[in-house]
Order: structure tokens, then sequence, then C-alpha cells
């Protein structure tokens, strides 16, 4: 019989944890399972480059001071609030750690006082796992704009990475929809960041040995924006990643689809279609990974990258005099151009076809390129690898089965625990 215990399973021993020996939960944890509640703990499993990583997510508290109009966890909204203490949230992320319910930990937080008052907890937590537990694992933390020049200093000195949450793409679009926030504050923290991970990866490229106890925030930053809770346009997100990211010390940007939570100013407002937020993340991967510049990104008359079809292809189409490239002899960049070519096949076809005849479909297919995307824009020995019309080939949904048949109304959102 399978004694593994599932994941509801795990947080009800890892929420134990906090537990007081003789006196079991706190008050101020009772509610954790609640309807409305939300959750302080999740385990996640990412994936990246072929690896995958397993986090604890922790909210430390949903406790708030502010009042975000799309946030469930907002000042005004009656919900059940709990709060984790460093030690707390120390205990429990250890014990999911000893029992190899997760290799790493992702800790984020509402704002229930003064940034610098919740700054100095989540200091507290790192402070406890790196320098008295030891521990040297992966460690990426939410940093609460508004937090003084040594707390940022100290917080990013040991995480591995830090996230900021920017939601809008400018400062007017912010104030519409999150009044105690500022975006030049924000901004600004995401700069101070910027220079110490810069610092970091400099020293390391210099010779300096990477201290597992103090990565630096070496593994890059990251950036949320909430999609559709403002009039900011696809257009107007993607530059301001771009320009963010010019940079560098920046990995990515997270969207989150804007959902209509309850007992909340944005309840009646419509949710974002999730195809936007796909298409979104997707752009984002043309400007970060496949050397795509911001004005080459295709948008529809209102700004907004189409639904109907993804970011490449949209490009590829919107260029036809590019295609058909030829899989013999394009360089890696051209065929990273061609919609089903990721880096890894571009390179494994660079490679590999300086030793072996590549002889068609099944070939490619073996080295990871999507053929029922990509046939149709290249050739092999001159020939073209497939004569219908790619597009009628494409599987892709359509953009209204994800848009506007129905209201529905949230009580926790997926974009806050981040
Ligand atoms: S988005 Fe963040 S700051 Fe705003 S109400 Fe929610 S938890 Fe608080």
């Amino acid at each position: 019989m399978d004694r593994t215990p599932d994941l509801e399973q795990k947080l009800d021993v890892l929420m134990s944890l906090a537990a007081d020996d003789h006196e079991g939960l706190p008050p101020r944890l009772r509610h954790t399972k609640d309807v409305g509640a939300l959750r302080p703990l999740n385990i996640r499993t990412l994936r990246s480059g072929g690896m995958r990583t397993s986090l604890l997510r922790i909210l430390m508290t949903n406790a708030c001071s502010y009042n975000c109009h799309y946030c469930p966890m907002r000042r005004d909204r009656p919900m059940p609030r709990t709060l984790l203490k460093p030690e707390e949230l120390v205990r429990i992320f250890l014990g999911a750690h000893r029992r190899g319910w997760c290799e790493g930990l992702f800790v984020t937080t509402g704002i229930p006082a003064r940034p610098v008052k919740v700054m100095d907890d989540l200091i507290q937590a790192l402070e406890l796992l790196r320098e008295r537990h030891r521990f040297g694992g992966y460690i990426h933390v939410k940093l609460v704009a508004g937090a003084e020049e040594a707390q940022i200093q100290r917080l990013t000195s040991l995480a591995n990475r830090v996230s900021l949450n920017l939601e809008a793409a400018c400062g007017a679009s912010l104030a519409q929809i999150a009044p105690d926030k500022n975006f030049s504050t924000t901004v600004g923290d995401l700069e101070r960041v910027r220079k110490l991970v810069l610092g970091e990866r400099a020293a390391q490229a210099q010779g300096r040995p990477r201290d597992a106890l103090h990565p630096g925030g070496s593994a890059g930053m990251t950036m949320q924006f909430v999609v559709g809770a403002t009039p900011d346009t696809d257009r107007t997100l993607l530059d301001t990643v771009a320009g963010l990211q010019a940079d560098g010390g920046i990995h990515h940007a997270h969207f989150s689809a804007f959902r209509p939570i309850s007992d909340t100013p944005m309840e009646g407002v419509p949710a974002t279609p999730a195809l936007r937020e796909q298409r979104l993340y997707q752009a984002e991967y043309l400007l970060r990974d496949y050397g795509f510049a911001p004005d080459e990104v295709v948008y529809d008359s209102s700004g907004n990258l189409p639904l109907s079809l993804d970011p490449k292809s949209a490009w590829a189409l919107g260029n036809p005099e590019r295609f058909p490239v030829e899989v013999r002899t394009a360089s890696y960049d051209k065929l990273l151009r061609v919609p089903g070519i990721g880096p890894l096949a571009a390179r494994r076809i660079v490679n590999r076809r300086a030793s072996t005849v590549l002889r068609g479909l099944a070939d490619l297919r073996g080295l990871g390129v999507v053929t029922t995307r990509a046939a149709g824009f290249l050739t092999l020995r001159g020939r073209r690898l497939q004569t219908t019309r790619w597009t009628e080939q494409l599987g892709f949904w359509a953009p209204e089965e994800e848009t506007g048949k129905y209201h529905m109304v949230y009580q926790v959102s997926p974009g806050t625990f981040r």
C-alpha cells in the first residue's frame, strides 16, 4: 500500500510544526483552512532547462494594510487573517526539506504594517535559515517596496532570487488599482537590487568563489504584473519589461491574468483570458531567449498580442520573405526564428548536421523540433517539408473559448500568491 502522504497531508504535517508543543496552533494560525482564507503553504514543482525543482511556497501573512483593488488580501476585505512568525516559517520549511518534500523555498507576504517591519521579519527568517541552520539551497524571496537601503542589501545577500511586484506598466496605471503603492519607489528598489546582483555576478566572474549561504541574488530578479486590471496594453507591458531587462540582472517577468475577487472594488470587472497571459509569456521568451527586438513583436490594432496565434507564428506570417529556411545550411539564429524550433532544437540541428545526414521530419522530431508547426517554414536539400498550408494544421483554440462567456468571481486569485 502506498503510504506516501498526499499534498494535503503534507501541508497538515507542516502546519503542525508551527504549533506550540502544549497548546496546538496559536489563534493566528487556526483559520488557515477556513473557506476564503489563503492557504499559507503550497508545494510547487518548477521545470527549467530540463531540470525539476520543488519549492515550498510560504505566504508569511495574508494580512495587509494596503488596499489594492484587485487583491483578496486587501485591508478592507473581510477574510480570516493568518501570520507565521519567522521562526515558525523556518521550522515548517526545514521540516519539509528534511522529509524530502521540497528542495527550495519561495517566500512571499502581505504588508500588515510598514514595509520596514515586514522586511525585518523576512530578513530574520532568511538569517535563521542561512546563518543558524546553514541551509545552502535555493531561496526566492519577495522584496517589499519601500524598504531601507541596508535591508535591501541584507535580504539580497541572503537570497538566490529576489522578486518585486510592479503590477502595472507605469505609475498612472498603478495608481488606478493600487492607491497605496508607488511605481517609482518599486522601480527604484529594483534598481538597487539590480546593482547588487550585477556586482555579485561580476565578483564571481572575477574568481570570487560562490557562497551558498550568501548567494547575493545571483540567480537574477523577477518582476510581476497583473494583466488586464488596468488599461495597459500588451505592447506597453512588454516595452516596460524590455526596458527594465535591458540593463541586466533580471531573469524573467511574471504575468498574472486578472481575476475578479469577491468583495473587492473590481468584483464586477471581467476576468482576463488566461490565453492573454500565455501570449505575454511567449512574447517575453522571444525578447529574452530568441533575440527578438521589441519592435519585431506583432500586435493587433489595439496594441495587444493576437490571441489566435502565438507571437512567433504571428511574426513569421508577417515576414514571409524570411522563409523557407534550409535545414542543412541555416545559421542557429535563422533556425531559432522558425516556429516550432527552440534554442535546444536549433543547437541540436547545428551540431548534428555536421556529422549526420538529416533525412526528414522524423529526424527533426528526434532533435526536439515541433514539426507540425515548423515543417511549413523549412526546406531540406531544397525541398519543402510540407506543402499544405501550415496554419490549417495548427491546433490553436479560438480566443472566444476563453473570453466573455460567463462571469466568474473568485475568492482567491492564483496571481496573488507570488
Ligand atoms: S497586492 Fe500586496 S500590497 Fe496590495 S493588498 Fe494585496 S498583499 Fe497587500
